[in-house]
């Protein structure tokens, strides 16, 4: 296979990256294109899936045969904003100081997507006998949209069945065999405005979202109550919060609606929509028919947010990956051990695309370079030999 094309340290490739502004609401075609262009150089082809308005794509490309057994490196190529952030140096130029690396997703997570670039000279020049897939992303910051079509393309026989993903979020290159979901609602009740004195004519939607918002602690109370004992994750148990509330417009005039927004955060094999419907009858047995006596056009809607389904462990006594085959349950926890030759493995708070894959029937595991301590904040960096302890751990994928 050529290896003509160009060749970047992995440094360098993240510069690269990190000059690609992809603040998740901006365009990622440029940077879909330079990879695109990089992949052609050394021979491989990669597909697109846009996305409906055609400002952004995945992107998704095989090294090597496409045969069963083999490996997808997944990567997300949006990063969040900077806006309201102060930094020391230009977020979009990798700046190097000391032995760290400055830059919008140089942690979360470029610095993953470069190491597994940066390789594919030797991936390609390799002769691999299993396929090494790559697979990246576009809004993963805004709630694990962009991946969708692309993992369902790639789950539909775009690709042969892999023996495992990897998704390189960061983790000090720790394995992360689960996390929790994230699903976020909004919930809106219409009541009816009225004199605050003449409550016989009104319908209170901000009295009535409060009950509401009641019975979302009695819901959190009861999965604290009932979640295993042996729970790994901090807190160990699915937690509600309700994050946002506006309603009104003043202390003598009965409130007509009422806005909040809430969260749940499930655990692996949980399913949010148990949350929904619990909160859904109880609206339409407790709250709306008080609401209805004065406002028969009164309502009560909860409609979802866009979110990030959890990381089942797939292996273990709380194994919960239902979507992946039997057999090839623990595939990727296997893979990722053999590449570190470590075998302690962690689950952690945040979420990621890789419940989606798991969704879809792949073994799924996350690790890669960098802190997540350093996500998401001004002066974002990664430590340089972060990146080359990614890139030897992903070079145990030609062997
Ligand atoms: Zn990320």
């Amino acid at each position: 296979m050529s290896t003509q094309g160009p060749r970047y340290t992995p440094t360098e490739m993240l510069a690269k990256l990190v000059g690609f502004d992809t603040v998740s609401h901006q365009s990622n075609l440029a940077l879909i294109a330079f990879v695109e262009d990089y992949l052609a150089a050394h021979g491989i082809a990669a597909t697109r899936v846009p996305n409906a308005q055609g400002d952004k794509a995945s992107l998704y490309a095989t090294i090597g045969p496409n045969v069963d057994g083999g490996v997808v490196l997944s990567a997300h190529s949006d990063v969040v904003p900077t806006a309201h952030q102060s930094w020391s140096s230009d977020p979009f130029t990798l700046t190097q100081r000391g032995s760290r690396l400055y830059g919008r997703g140089s942690t979360d997570m470029k610095g993953f997507l470069a190491c597994a670039l940066a390789l594919v000279p030797e991936f390609a020049a390799a002769g691999l006998t299993r396929p090494i897939h790559l697979a990246i992303s576009y809004d993963e910051e805004v709630g694990c949209v962009g991946c969708q079509d692309m993992i369902k393309q790639m789950a539909d026989g775009a690709i042969a069945p892999p023996r495992g993903v990897i998704v390189g979020e960061p983790t000090e290159m720790q394995l992360v065999i689960a996390h929790k979901g994230i699903n976020g609602y909004d919930t809106t009740v219409t009541g009816k405005e009225a004199h605050s004195s003449q409550t016989q004519l009104g319908a209170n939607a901000i009295m009535a979202a409060g009950a509401l918002i009641g019975e979302l602690q009695r819901l959190a109370d009861r999965a604290r109550e009932t979640a295993p004992a042996d729970c790994p994750f901090t807190p160990p148990y699915t937690s509600f919060s309700v994050g946002t509330i506006e309603g009104g417009h003043a202390l003598n005039i009965i409130p007509g609606s009422c806005h909040f927004a809430w969260e749940c955060r499930t655990l692996p094999g949980e399913d949010p929509a148990q949350y929904v419907q619990a909160l859904d009858r109880f609206a339409r047995e407790t709250v709306l028919p008080r609401l209805q006596a004065t406002a028969p056009d009164a309502t009560i809607e909860t409609v979802p947010r866009a979110g990030a389904v959890a990381l089942a462990p797939e292996t273990g006594p709380n194994a919960a990956a239902d979507g992946v085959p039997p057999d090839r349950r623990g595939a990727a926890e296997a893979l990722a051990r053999d590449l570190t030759g470590s075998n302690h493995t962690e689950v952690v708070s945040y979420a990621t695309e890789g419940g989606v894959f798991q969704t879809h029937g792949f073994s799924t595991v996350v690790m890669g370079p960098g802190n997540i301590r350093e996500a998401h904040q001004p002066d974002e960096f990664i430590e340089a030999d972060e990146l080359e302890r990614c890139v030897r751990v992903l070079r145990g994928l030609i062997a």
